[in-house]
């Protein structure tokens, strides 16, 4: 009788933490649903394109090589899995992914690095991203590399008063170009942060590119999860013309082969024809 009310027991707990599992998944997939159609749909198509590649490079060696000569396919060239549930992959631009107004990331929280604001809201990452941050910081001081973190986390109400205020100085068209409206901010996914130095005036300026410290950004970034997001030469498939200083955090495998193919996280993520 007892091991009849223990596993009754058993099965009550077990089924309430599935209920409750499906309806905090339904919460999270109305906030991506325009995201994970068309990523979840694309995703599928490069991992079959992947496999053959990969299966294509296995293959050659067995017919050029013999015995234990056999070449083998060298891990960094080996595109990473994506998984489409992995959060620090998650995709905002102007065409696809779109934030609702009320989504804020969890786990926010201040990176103990050096800030050329004093905009609380805005010193704030995901806490995975905040840490990686204080990585690159830390190796960018010991290599005499002195940066600033200038903005971080935007929530949409904050979006929404910077895009008006860009429009009625530059007119809708052109604020586009350079802001996102309100839910296309990546800065609202808390991944990103945008950083400068002194040898520009702590400004957002594509001269950062040329500056020693652009340059160790674009030179390290990668071995802390983080990619320069709108890169030169991409703007048709970001939508943003070049940043230099914006950088995003997906994880270092991942930034690491996003950087070395010179892709942006579209091209990446299959979104775009190449
Ligand atoms: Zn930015």
């Amino acid at each position: 009788m007892k091991k009849v009310i223990i596993g009754l027991v058993l099965l009550l707990v077990a089924s309430s933490l599935f209920f409750t599992r499906e309806a905090f998944s339904d919460v999270l997939q109305e906030s991506y649903t325009s995201i994970k159609e068309v990523v979840v749909g694309k995703i599928a198509f490069s991992k079959e394109q992947d496999r053959e590649q990969v299966t294509k490079k296995v293959d050659a060696p067995e017919t050029q090589t013999a015995g234990d000569q056999a070449e083998v396919v060298e891990p960094e060239d080996m595109k990473p899995v994506i998984d489409p549930n992995n959060p620090f992959l998650i995709l905002v631009n102007k065409e696809v992914g779109v934030l609702d107004e009320n989504y804020v990331p969890p786990h926010l929280t201040v990176p103990d690095v050096a800030f050329s604001t004093s905009t609380s809201e805005r010193k704030n990452m995901v806490k995975e991203a905040a840490d990686a941050l204080e990585k690159l910081f830390a190796q960018a001081s010991s290599d005499g590399i002195e940066l600033h973190a200038q903005s971080g986390y935007r929530s949409y109400g904050t979006q929404v008063t910077l895009f008006e205020s860009y429009v009625r100085a530059n007119g809708e068209e052109e604020a586009n170009t350079f802001s996102a409206k309100p839910g296309q901010s990546e800065h609202q996914t808390g991944l990103t942060m945008d950083v400068t130095s002194a040898s520009v005036d702590n400004q957002l300026v594509q001269e950062f590119g040329e500056t020693v410290e652009g340059k160790w950004i674009a030179e390290h970034a990668a071995d802390f999860g983080f990619i320069i997001r709108y890169p030169q030469g991409k703007e048709d498939i970001t939508g943003y013309m070049y940043e230099p200083w914006h950088i995003r955090y997906v994880g270092a495998e991942h930034a690491k082969y996003i950087t070395e193919h010179g892709l942006t996280l579209e091209e990446y993520l299959g979104v775009v024809e190449k």
